[in-house]
Order: structure tokens, then C-alpha cells, then sequence
């Protein structure tokens, strides 16, 4: 099928979203429930001769297979088609961008980000692991990033080419970056395939670097690792996440993490050892900086700032504060009355905590503040949107949380500013 077809079985198509290395994805419309679907289908030259019979007889039994998985975090097929000798599979369209495009975008992930992100992508690979299918193709050109900031796994169990098949056909390589040691090789995959796939976003997203062909033919893995890791962005990482970006990569497939459930689960732990569990607000602070000022003078609230940004807990930041004064009965003395404190704002914490209503923010107002931060963001707004809703208690934290994301300190403002507008 060479020209836009009009139809495909009963959807009408709409447009062209998009070409693949397997076939085009035309927008159509289910007209029974006025539903809109994205279709997939076949590149004619994959689907001739013996091969390309065989060819197709995995894709529909594989888009069958990936037809059961329901999830959230996995782009849902809804039906496998046959429209002449058109075979084609139908699939909830989703309104958004692919990872990749925020890649090309340059932007800066935070670690925080990142662990969001990979861990829905773990989700969706831990439901389809339990069903038996293995993705292969794990690449931030198959994850999206919706509009409404959900990150969905796209092209689950469709048949896929492997280079050596698409060099024959003559269509486009896709990347090799993203691909296992052993898929790179040829030999039998597993989920931990994907698991390495996981790996290789992760690192792409923490630290900017991909594996390049030059590594790959023949595999330097550990000479690129090491390079990356040991980069300006990647010595930065916590050592925490540099372990586990090393596991999953690791080319052993037996050394990395066992299973995607088991890999998510070490990185929920570490968002929650990085989630800030308490909040000090203004007048707690002022009453902390006039202790701490009676021993260590006017850097009193350069200290406090610093160990807030360090302590996830009171006691940690009773800790930390307690250690910036030498004198060991002074230091005993002051760790005392900041615990005092301290007390008060976790017991008032936990009391907002449980009758705090988060902010509320209407399906229109959030629409309207995607508009004004996607111009200095792109397609990763919608998912800083929805994390940021998750947390901020009030438009003001969750401006400013937005505004953070904004590396370029004029255009943090002149977002900010925007933005106000919206909650006046
Ligand atoms: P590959 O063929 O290696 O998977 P690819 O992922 O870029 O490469 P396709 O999966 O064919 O190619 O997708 C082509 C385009 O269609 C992409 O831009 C993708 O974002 C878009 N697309 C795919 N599935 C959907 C969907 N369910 N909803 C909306 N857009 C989609
Ligand atoms: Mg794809």
C-alpha cells in the first residue's frame, strides 16, 4: 500500500502520524464509538515471499499476544486487521511525544525525573513479563510521554526486525544502541533484554551518552560504562543509581537485575530515600537560624539552608546542624533545642499530612499551564506537570517546582510570570 488509504476494514483514516522501520501509523477513527485509533501497518516489501509470509505470521500472533496486556503504562491494541492483503493492528492513540523527542530537545532530566520515568516503564514491562512477552525493542522512540504526563510503552509484542533482517530489506537500521549484548549477537533473548534496555535509557537520560556504533562493532561496553559514568553528568549521579545503572547494564544478562518488579522496587526505594519527608516552613526556619545563630554567628542561615537541602529527615537535620559546632557539649547543648524544634514540625507535618487537601487543579487550568511551560520544557512538560501535582501542596510550590525545571534563570522567570497569571 503505497498512498493514504481511505479505510482500513471500518475505521476511516485520518492522517500520517508517523513512519517505522515495520510500517506507517496512520491516525483513524473507529466510527461505532467515534473513537480516535492509532493503525499500524505492514511495509508491503516486509510481507512478500516465503519470508514475509512467516514474517507475518508472527506479527499477528505476537500483536495477539500483547492484545491481552492491559496496563496503564502499555499502549493497549485493540484489534488485529486484515483489510485485502493489508494486514494492520489497531491501537489506542495516544495524545503525546516520544521520549526521544525530549532527548532531541536537550533536556536536563533530573534524577527524580528519571526514576519516574523508568519506573513506568518497568511497570508496563513487569505486566507483560508476567504474560510472557518480551518487548525486544526497548527505546526512548517507543516510549511516550503523554499529553495528560503518563509514560506509556508503545509497539509490545509487534514481530520485530532484526538488523541484519532490515539491512536485507533495505529499509532503515534502526538503533543498535539501546540492544543487548547478547541481541546484538544473535543469540536467544530473554526479559533481561529488556531489563538491559531499561539500563541503556537510564543512562542516556542521567548522563546524555549513548552507546555509538563504534563501541558496539566490536562491543566495548565496559570502556563506554566507565567513560560515561566517569563524566562530568555522571559522576554526579548518587552512587545508589550508578550501581543499579551498572547492574542493569551489565553484560552478563544473569547479573542484572532478576526481573523488572525487582527493579522497579529498588528504585522506589530510592525515590523514597531521596523524597523529602518533611516540610519547614518559614517561621520554624527563623526560630532555627536564631538558635543555631547563638553559636555559630551570622553563616546561621547559609548552615540551615544547606543542611535543608541536605536531611530528609528532622533528625537528620537536627544531625547535620548539631555537627556545625566544634565544642562537644556545645554541639550536644544546641542538637537538644533544634530537636525541640524539630519535633513540632514533624508532629504538625503529620497532622497537615492527614488532613491536607493537595492542590486541586482543574483539567482546563492544567491544560493551560502545559501551554504556557511546553514552550520552554517540550514533551516533558505534561509529565513535570503531573509529578508536580503530586507533591505541591499550593500553585506557589508548584510554580516554583516547574520554574526549576528551567535551566535558563531569565526564562524561569519570564515562565513564572506566565504562569502566575493562570491562578490569579
Ligand atoms: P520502529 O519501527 O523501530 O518501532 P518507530 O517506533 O519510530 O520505529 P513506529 O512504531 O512505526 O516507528 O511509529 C511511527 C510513529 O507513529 C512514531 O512517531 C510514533 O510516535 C507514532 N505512533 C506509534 N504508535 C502510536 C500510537 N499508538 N499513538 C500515537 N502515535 C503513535
Ligand atoms: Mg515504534
Amino acid at each position: 500500500m503505497t498512498s493514504q488509504p481511505d479505510m482500513l476494514g471500518k475505521y476511516h483514516i485520518q492522517t500520517v502520524l508517523g513512519k517505522g522501520a515495520m510500517g506507517i501509523v496512520y491516525l483513524g477513527l473507529d466510527p461505532d464509538i467515534d473513537r480516535k485509533v492509532a493503525i499500524k501497518v505492514l511495509h508491503p516489501h516486509l510481507c512478500e515471499g516465503e519470508a514475509g509470509q512467516d514474517f507475518v505470521r508472527r506479527f499477528r500472533r505476537e500483536a495477539q499476544a500483547a492484545a491481552r496486556s492491559f496496563h496503564s503504562n502499555i499502549v493497549t491494541v485493540f484489534e488485529l486487521g486484515k483489510h485485502g492483503n493489508t494486514d494492520f493492528i489497531v491501537m489506542e492513540y495516544v495524545e503525546g511525544e516520544e521520549l526521544q523527542d525530549a532527548i532531541n530537545c536537550n533536556y536536563r532530566f533530573s534524577e527524580d525525573e528519571v526514576i519516574f520515568i523508568v519506573s513506568s516503564i518497568l511497570k508496563a514491562l513487569a505486566a507483560a513479563h508476567a504474560q510472557g512477552i518480551i518487548h525486544r525493542d526497548i527505546k526512548p522512540a517507543n516510549i511516550l510521554l503523554t499529553d495528560d504526563g503518563n509514560v506509556k510503552v508503545a509497539d509490545f509484542g509487534v514481530a520485530k526486525l532484526n538488523s541484519f533482517d532490515q539491512t536485507m530489506q533495505g529499509s532503515a537500521v534502526g538503533t543498535p544502541s539501546y540492544m543487548s549484548p547478547e541481541s546484538l549477537k544473535g543469540q536467544a533473548v530473554t526479559h533481561l533484554t529488556d531489563i538491559y534496555s531499561v539500563g541503556a535509557i537510564m543512562l542516556q537520560l542521567l548522563t546524555g551518552e549513548r552507546i555509538k556504533a563504534d563501541k558496539l562493532y566490536p562491543l566495548k561496553l565496559a570502556e563506554f560504562m566507565t567513560e560515561s559514568l566517569n563524566g562530568d553528568r555522571g559522576l554526579k549521579i548518587s552512587p545508589k543509581l550508578r550501581a543499579l545503572v551498572s547492574q542493569a547494564m551489565s553484560e552478563d544478562a544473569n547479573s542484572r537485575p532478576e526481573t523488572a518488579l525487582s527493579f522497579y522496587q529498588q528504585l522506589e526505594k530510592l525515590s523514597t530515600d531521596n523524597a523529602v519527608s518533611f516540610q519547614c516552613d518559614d517561621e520554624t526556619q527563623q526560630k532555627l537560624v536564631s538558635v543555631l545563630a547563638a553559636y555559630v554567628g551570622p553563616i546561621a542561615p547559609m548552615l540551615l539552608k544547606n543542611a535543608l537541602l541536605k536531611a530528609k529527615t528532622t533528625e537528620a537535620l537536627a544531625n547535620i546542624l548539631s555537627q556545625s559546632v566544634d565544642d562537644s557539649e556545645e554541639s550536644e547543648e544546641l542538637l537538644e533545642q533544634v530537636q525541640k524544634i524539630v519535633k513540632k514540625i514533624s508532629f504538625s507535618n503529620d497532622h497537615s499530612m492527614n488532613n491536607s487537601q493537595l492542590l486541586i487543579c482543574d483539567a482546563a487550568t492544567q491544560e493551560k499551564l502545559l501551554a504556557v511551560l511546553r514552550p520552554f520544557l517540550g514533551p516533558i512538560s505534561p509529565v513535570l506537570i503531573k509529578k508536580g501535582l503530586l507533591h505541591a501542596r499550593d500553585h506557589q510550590s508548584l510554580l516554583a517546582t516547574l520554574a526549576s525545571a528551567i535551566n535558563d534563570d531569565k526564562e524561569s522567570q519570564e515562565f513564572l510570570l506566565e504562569a502566575r497569571q493562570l491562578f490569579c
